[in-house]
């Protein structure tokens, strides 16, 4: 057993320099699989979406997916990579029980798109991330093992294949290695994968959710002293949120520094990402092409996409978000600082769906960003996932732009929407949150709080209007927060002068 030093992470890059690199599996969202025409839909009952084909029995053949082949043009296009005029299927041979046929359709030396970028913002400077290859494959089955405590195949009595998922339409993203972020790679790491989700989503080729695994990550990282060769590196397979990339990096960095740093060696190997414990544990050592003994699938014709059809993919491409986002932080007139707390707040897509609900920029962005992002830190969700709607934000700012409520009623008119009490109309009608702007209601309550404090009423009198405040306060106070302060006001010094 080597010997290993324990650094923490700001040691560990201080001496050692992080080369990190990304493969993101992207399941496609086409109505039927790659090489059938079985459906695609998620959570079935088990096996019932197969067929000869995407089973491997004997004498099945494949046929391309032309909707498949689009998507993955489309996302090289967007990744800024060229797309190859001719290209071939490969076969990869490998024997594992979800995988029917005992090889997967795959792009080998050949791929759909290559040589490419992504640029990503990290506190406002742009990194760009080489894209090494865009290529299309087959997913493969899922296996359930049974009896176990853990669900692994370990201690397992019996162990079940589902081979629904076999055949649907898979993408890889794979980059080129990434030097030179130094102790920003793992926020690189996460940062590349939330654009590239963004881009992808926007594209609508897939619905790109981690949580159900239609959009996968390995992470390959390896450290090198300053000056020195790029070290040996490991894969961190199917890491699922985006915040366990940042962490999975994070964490292979400071192991690996530990076993360099105690003279040991780093083995080329996969490894596995605990959710957990946030740290990574030996899976398999890596094979290399040569084990797969690929050969091109003798069963499909060439790819060939005409230069036109490309052209047309491309000049029809949506906004993507990068651009988007320079055009809304225009519309919207922030600064940097002010846009990037945007981002980071996940929020653009909502305050731009508040404005085109009719609310102006500054009031969406003072709602998403300050009380719904308040509730949803104090209840550890998303801002997205609280139950409030952009178009309910928009109404709940149009009742206080009318005088219907103030800001302190909208936030509890905003408590009755997330309680799911109805639009921010039917919570004001129903809770009886209107402001009471009616002279007639009013003056009672601002005669009594005139009598119950003489003393601020004389300094009123004698001229000193700022002493009006503690006066507005009480009537608020006795109108349960209802009343309109500036009628309220307005009738204290008319009496009082
Ligand atoms: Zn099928």
């Amino acid at each position: 057993m080597s010997t290993v030093t324990h650094l923490s992470y700001e040691e560990a890059v201080a001496r050692f320099e992080p080369v990190i690199g990304l493969e993101t599996h992207v399941e496609l969202g086409t109505n039927t699989k790659m090489f059938c025409g079985c459906p695609t839909a998620f959570g079935a009952e088990p096996n019932t979406q197969v067929c000869p084909v995407c089973l491997g029995l004997p004498g099945a053949l494949p046929v391309a997916n032309r909707a498949a082949i689009e998507a993955t043009i489309r996302i090289g296009l967007a990744l800024n990579c060229s797309i190859a005029p001719w290209g071939r299927f490969a076969r990869k041979n490998y024997f594992y029980p979800d995988m029917p046929k005992n090889f997967q359709i795959s792009q080998y030396d050949e791929p759909l798109c290559v040589d490419g970028y992504l640029d990503v913002e990290i506190d406002g400077e742009l990194v760009r991330i080489g894209i090494e290859r865009v290529h299309l494959e087959e997913d493969t089955g899922k296996s359930l093992h049974v009896g176990g405590a853990t669900g692994r195949i370990h201690g397992a009595t019996e162990s079940l294949v589902d081979y629904n998922r076999a055949g649907i339409p898979l993408v890889e993203i794979v980059t080129k290695p990434v030097p030179g972020t130094g102790a920003r790679a793992p926020e690189v790491a996460r940062a590349y994968v939330t654009e590239l989700r963004d881009v992808i989503r926007t594209l609508g080729v897939s619905d790109v959710r981690m949580e159900q695994g239609s959009l996968r990550c390995d992470v390959n990282t390896s450290l090198n002293r300053p000056g020195a060769e790029w070290g040996t590196r490991t894969e961190t397979k199917n890491v699922n949120s985006l915040r366990s990339v940042e962490r999975a990096v994070r964490s292979e960095i400071i192991r690996q520094a530990g076993v360099l740093e105690a003279g040991g060696t780093i083995i080329q190997e996969t490894r596995h990402f605990h959710e957990e414990t946030g740290d990574t544990t030996s899976g398999r050592s890596k094979e290399t092409a040569t084990d797969y003994r690929y050969f091109p699938e003798p069963d499909l014709v060439p790819l060939a996409p005409s230069a036109d059809w490309v052209a047309e993919l491309k000049a029809a491409l949506p906004e993507l978000p990068r651009v988007r986002r320079a055009r809304l932080q225009t519309e919207w007139g922030l600064s940097d600082l002010d846009m990037q707390s945007v981002v980071n707040a996940g929020a653009v897509e909502l305050i731009s769906a508040t404005v085109e609900a009719g609310a102006s920029a500054a009031t969406a962005r003072k709602w998403w960003l300050g009380e719904l992002a308040r509730r949803a830190n104090e209840t550890d969700s998303e801002l997205d996932a609280l139950g409030v709607t952009p178009a309910a934000v928009a109404e709940l700012q149009g009742l206080v732009d009318a005088g219907k409520i103030n800001d302190k009623l909208a936030r509890v008119v905003l408590e009755g929407v997330i309680a799911g009490e109805g639009t921010p109309s039917e919570v004001v009608a129903a809770r009886g949150l209107e402001v009471v702007s009616d002279e007639g209601a009013l003056t009672a309550a601002v005669d009594d709080a005139i009598a119950a404090n003489p003393d601020i009423a004389t300094k009123i009198r004698e001229g000193k209007v700022a002493a009006a405040g503690a006066l507005v306060g009480a009537v608020m106070k006795a109108t349960g927060g209802k009343a309109d302060a500036k009628t309220v006001r307005e009738l204290i010094i008319a009496r009082l002068s």
